[in-house]
């Protein structure tokens, strides 16, 4: 095909106006004589505006960026191609783009200049052809944003991995060293179980010891006591008619003191003897209380008692002495009645978690608040012997019982309000394994 045939069927200038690659043809003095529609898109003009417009007249720098320098490089490569008649490839240029309404749109570029000369060597035109890179800037600087970011990340996780292996470590340490102490504690601990433990068994030991003398002690006395008394007795008998009435009035004071001391003396053995030789049984306390009311039958008759038992546990007790505890509690609470009035003794008991609560309690002469914790001493009284019957040793009998069944016992009273002796029994007390 020859250059004739061709333009007899193409237009050369539609031709250049659809190519797709952005084109601006420039006069020497930089004005617009071509655009192409690509161009026109790009740069957002429309051609019949910019043609025959200055270059820098329609494509001025962005005011709002201070750093912009459009203008100044494009005017440079020009004036370079325009003296040297020579291509330029400029670097890539940030060179905004005004939109219709005066602002300004971020653009990157990728320009090169070309110049066209006569065949005199005079330039004729500059071919100023330009690639539009915004977007792949823009990606890449997003891209360096990320990397900016991931980097700072990077490096905050290396710094938190180097804390943490820091902390890690410092853990470590206080571990150990709490291991340590614990372990030195723990033997600390064991020592003073150690040390608590013979101690105990001294005691133990000691109390069975006391416990043994005191019996073999009352015993013993018993004898000498006896014959006192009977010899107190043959006097009384054999000398009544040459003894004045001083003398039978002291002869008297000495029977009585006597027969009281039997009394403490008999109290005290039994005190002594309490948890020996008995084993633990399973007991009904509702019929070991039938058993104790008949027990206390000619008391109860003498002083128009009421004695209401509800419904007792079916336990593991020493049978003798959970007896006697409710002995000296039935008979205590009908002993000290208010004077004229008939007492009322009731037996309850209830199931709590790990004990079971015993109560007795009476409608009686009640006890002052300073006297909660004597009354369970041994011989201690704290009524008149003349108002009153007694040896003070049947509460400290019901505080050895109820801790032989390793339990607790307690009064709740105020002076003319009547009494309640409460007692808890573990549910598992170590005699039943
Ligand atoms: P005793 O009954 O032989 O005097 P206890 O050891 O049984 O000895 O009681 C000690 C003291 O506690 C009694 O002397 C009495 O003063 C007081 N006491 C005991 N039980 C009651 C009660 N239910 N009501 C009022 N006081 C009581």
């Amino acid at each position: 095909m020859t250059s004739g045939s061709i333009s007899s069927v193409m237009d050369f200038e539609s031709i250049f106006r659809k190519l797709p690659g952005l084109y601006l043809i420039l006069s020497p003095d930089l004005t617009i004589i071509e655009v192409n529609e690509a161009y026109n898109k790009a740069t957002m003009t429309r051609r019949d505006e910019i043609i025959g417009r200055h270059l820098f007249e329609v494509f001025p720098d962005n005011p709002d960026d201070k750093d912009a320098d459009g203008v100044a490089n494009l005017r440079t490569s020009l004036n370079f191609v325009i003296s040297h008649q020579m291509e330029h490839a400029m670097a890539m240029q940030k060179y905004d783009i005004a939109r219709t309404d005066g602002s300004f749109e971020v653009r990157y570029w990728s320009p090169i200049n070309i110049p066209v000369c006569r065949d005199d060597g005079s330039l004729y035109c500059i071919i100023h052809r330009v690639e539009d890179v915004t977007e792949f800037v823009l990606t890449e600087q997003s891209q360096q944003e990320i990397n900016l970011q991931n980097q700072g990340l990077k490096r905050e996780i290396q710094e938190m991995q180097v804390d943490l292996v820091k902390r890690a470590r410092d853990i470590q340490n206080l571990n150990a060293d709490l291991e340590n102490k614990v372990q030195t504690r723990t033997e600390e601990l064991r020592q003073h179980q150690r040390i608590l433990q013979l101690r105990n068994d001294q005691l133990e030991q000691q109390n069975k010891e006391l416990e043994l003398f005191t019996y073999i002690t009352s015993h013993d006395l018993q004898e000498p006591l006896r014959t006192m008394k009977s010899f107190v007795g043959l006097l009384m008998e054999d000398f009544a008619d040459i003894l004045n009435d001083d003398g039978k009035i002291y002869l008297n004071y000495i029977n009585e003191s006597s027969s009281r001391m039997q009394e403490l003396i008999r109290g005290l053995m039994e005190h002594s003897r309490i948890g020996h030789g008995t084993k633990a049984e399973f007991v009904d306390c509702n019929e070991l209380l039938k058993i104790v009311t008949d027990d206390l039958k000619s008391l109860i008759e003498q002083h128009h008692a009421t004695i209401t038992v509800h419904q007792l546990p079916y336990l593991l007790v020493f049978r003798t002495e959970f007896r006697l505890l409710f002995q000296n509690l039935l008979s205590n609470g009908i002993k000290f009645h208010k004077p004229g009035s008939r007492p009322l003794v009731e037996v309850a008991a209830t199931e709590l978690e790990n004990a079971y609560q015993f109560s007795i309690s009476d409608n009686g002469i009640g006890i002052r608040e300073e006297d909660f914790n004597r009354l369970f001493q041994i011989f201690k009284r704290l009524n008149n012997r003349s108002d009153f019957e007694g040896t003070g040793i049947g509460l400290a009998h019901c505080k050895k019982i109820v801790q032989l069944h390793e339990g607790s016992i307690w009064v709740e009273s105020s002076p003319g309000n009547g009494s309640t002796f409460k007692f808890n029994l573990p549910k598992h007390p170590k005699y039943a394994k």
